[in-house]
């Protein structure tokens, strides 16, 4: 056979397998556009899930009269001119190939408006490549695209379109996705006839909570800590579920990059690590995250209908997400006195207990972002020591030992006592900020005597204040209903040992010294498990709390110099 070229249609009808899969593909597509053109109000009208009809009105710069044919032939666009601008793309569109490849398999019109114009002006395509002239029609500044019938022409494409139902499941999936990425819009969705929301634009934290709520319900934004981070270019920010949110398959899971919606396995990976230290490592949290970072560093031009993107440096991309993540349940692991008390907001008490006396609404701002969030990954160890590059530590030795190799010679490790600690520190910053902690799924209730459940009562506050929140349930009974995340792993029944054989020390000796004091016997007492896979991050942690291997509690760690292991070898035999 000899070679033709494809008639235009044809062409677009190709294209249009790639971008226009469903009527939610299309609402995609022309939502970006009405994003790019600056529209404020957006109202979306579908018929039949988008079968029969999607229209989009917006009231952005519009379409000049003599562009309006060109915005419906393929490879016309306003986005880019030329290869360079392909790095740096700012816009949601720049292929120049959607509302072609639309009306390829539908009956569009396009109405526009722009503001140095009297009137509007309307084309038509339906099925084809070719386009009507523009006709003067009515119209506020801004834009109608409206999509009918659509593979009206491609009944094997039409086969593939499922229940009104499910189609629109997609659509209105898809809108919530672009409102969510862009809080400036004032979004409406009617679904025949009948209004389905409409989310006004949210400038204020307040209304921006409730537009999250709104669009993945209240539950997740009660449960979720507030993210703000910033770190030169590199921003993060959104929500993420908290300790206290329970897994559910309606988790809301949307990142965007840039304010584009986005599917990436990188991010995905680093939310999920990031948040591991609170909701184990096996759960993928609710999220509602955007990423933000310069055009110049991720290449949008991966996929047709733009649901990837390809970071320069995912590494990077990704330890920083990992970073903003861990700092948010870290705020505690900072050494006391490295931040102004001030600064040190709750984050992991999402429902902002009355005893601690934090309100509901400081809560959920954790971090606070603005000019301070920057410097805060920086100085929180967990930013520092609990990267996921760690170096495998040798191990364990003799059932509790780890060898760490660095630079000037071998350090072993004593796991436990690094991991007493580590808790003592965390536990020690609740000076300066409430202590996180998790709630167990089913307290229990444990037997002491009745003279230490005298003293638990009489300490409760100050527990509570160190993140153990109990109830004397009878008179020589304690139920512990939540303990600090430091203690992840270890037994109810273990910590009200060791926390009524340290709470005699709360109640004498120097004022000052008191919770020192209870902290040390509380951790001495402890016997945590190896949690061997995180033995490298503990590692890194402690030798970034602790300036020398000895502790008041004993030897963290030994060290072989270089010079030692020479030393060791000398004159043991022949030269
Ligand atoms: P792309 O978005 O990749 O440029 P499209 O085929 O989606 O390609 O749109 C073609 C062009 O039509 C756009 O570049 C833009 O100039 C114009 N356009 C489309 N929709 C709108 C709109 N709602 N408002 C203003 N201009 C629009
Ligand atoms: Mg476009």
């Amino acid at each position: 056979m000899r070679i033709r070229r494809l008639d235009p249609t044809l062409a677009n009808q190709i294209a249009a397998g790639e971008v226009v899969e469903r009527p939610a593909s299309v609402l995609k597509e022309v939502l970006e556009n009405s994003v790019d053109a600056g529209g404020r109000r957006i109202e979306v009208d579908v018929e039949r899930g988008g079968t029969r009809l999607v229209r989009v009105r917006d009231d952005g710069s519009g379409i000049h009269r003599d562009d309006l044919v060109l915005a419906l032939s393929r490879h016309a666009t306003s986005k880019i001119r030329q290869f360079e601008d392909l790095r740096q793309i700012g816009s949601m569109g720049f292929r120049g190939e959607a509302l072609p490849s639309i009306a390829s398999v539908s009956r569009l019109t396009l109405v526009s408006r722009q503001a140095e114009e009297e009137s509007g002006w309307s084309v038509e395509a339906a099925g084809s490549a070719r386009v009507s002239d523009p006709v003067p029609a009515p119209h506020a500044v801004g834009t109608t695209v409206a999509v009918r019938d659509l593979f009206f022409n491609t009944p094997a494409r039409r086969k593939f379109l499922r229940t009104e139902k499910t189609e629109f499941r997609h659509l209105e999936g898809m809108v919530k996705a672009l409102v969510l990425g862009h809080p400036e819009l004032d979004v409406s969705l009617v679904h025949n006839g009948r209004q389905v929301f409409r989310l006004r634009a949210a400038a204020r934290e307040r209304e921006r909570e409730d537009r999250v709520a709104r669009v993945c319900g209240r539950r997740f934004v009660e449960h979720a800590l507030r993210v703000e981070f910033g770190r030169g270019e590199l921003g993060l920010q959104g929500w993420v579920a908290g300790p206290r949110a329970e897994a559910r398959a309606s988790d809301p899971q949307h990142l965007f990059v840039n304010g584009r919606p986005v599917r990436d396995p990188v991010v995905r990976h680093a939310i999920r690590a990031g948040c591991a230290d609170w909701l184990g490592a096996d759960r993928v949290p609710g999220y509602v995250l955007d990423l933000v970072l310069p055009a110049g560093d991720v290449d949008v031009n991966v996929h047709p209908a733009k649901h990837e993107v390809r970071f320069h440096d995912s590494r990077l991309v990704h330890d920083f997400v990992v970073r903003c993540l861990r700092g948010l349940a870290g705020a505690s692991l900072l050494p006391a006195g490295s931040l102004p008390a001030a600064d040190a907001s709750p984050a992991l008490r999402p429902e902002g207990k009355a005893a601690t006396g934090v309100e509901v609404a400081e809560t959920r701002r954790p971090y606070g972002g603005g000019e301070h969030s920057g410097r805060r990954t920086e100085v929180a160890p967990s930013a520092r020591g609990a990267s996921e590059d760690a170096s495998a530590p040798l191990g364990p030795l003799a059932g509790r030992y780890a060898a760490v190799a660095g630079q000037g010679g071998i350090r072993i490790f004593d796991v436990v006592a690094a991991r007493r600690e580590v808790i003592f520190n965390r536990l020690q910053a609740a000076a300066h900020a409430p202590v996180p902690s998790r709630p167990f799924l089913v307290p229990e209730t444990h037997p002491v005597g009745v003279e230490e459940a005298d003293r638990f009562e009489a300490q409760e506050e100050s527990l509570l204040r160190l993140g153990f929140e109990y109830r004397r349930v009878g008179p020589d009974r304690i139920m512990l209903r939540e303990a600090p995340l430091a203690l992840a792993g270890i037994e109810s029944s273990e910590i009200v040992a060791v926390l009524a054989a340290a709470l005699p020390r709360l109640a004498s000796g120097d004022r000052h010294d008191r919770v020192p004091s209870f902290l040390r016997r509380l951790v001495e007492g402890l016997e945590p498990p190896l949690d061997w896979p995180r033995v490298g991050s503990l590692l890194q942690e402690v030798e970034a709390l602790c300036a020398r291997p000895e502790s008041p509690s004993g030897r963290i760690w030994v060290e072989l110099t270089e010079d030692s292991i020479v030393s060791l070898f000398a004159g043991t035999g022949r030269k």
